[in-house]
């Protein structure tokens, strides 16, 4: 399993940036320990329409081995380090997190289709 998680980091007086991407590879990720509901929609690869799914506000994850890779795309470098886990994840690292897992458990994401929503005029 692979979570992302992204940073922007931009300097307003030079008006130039960089997006940070940290990558977390899990081996055998387990879920230990979520906390919260996020009532949010999610686009998954193999179907055509996002869906309305529950995600934990937190987790907290173990795996037999973790290696966090983050990537720099300024001087394009790649930072690799081994972690000891368990890893505690926040919002979209964490909804990422519990959408892999859930994978993993029942390969396909269980969701309420966009359709099923209601109009509401105001
Ligand atoms: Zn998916």
């Amino acid at each position: 399993m692979s979570v992302k998680e992204k940073i922007t980091k931009y300097d307003k007086e030079k008006k130039i940036g960089y997006t940070l991407e940290t990558i977390y590879l899990f081996i055998n990720p387990i879920l230990l320990k979520k906390e919260g509901k996020i009532y949010r929609m999610e686009k998954c690869g193999n179907k055509n329409q996002r869906e309305l799914v529950e995600r934990p506000h937190s987790v907290v994850v173990n795996g037999d081995y973790i290696l966090k890779a983050v990537l720099n795309p300024k001087d394009m470098k790649i930072a690799i380090k081994h972690l000891k886990g368990p890893l505690t994840f926040f919002g979209s690292a964490a909804y990422g997190s519990s959408h892999e897992i859930e994978h993993l458990a029942n390969e396909n994401i269980k969701g309420i289709p966009f359709w099923d929503f209601e109009y509401v005029l105001e």
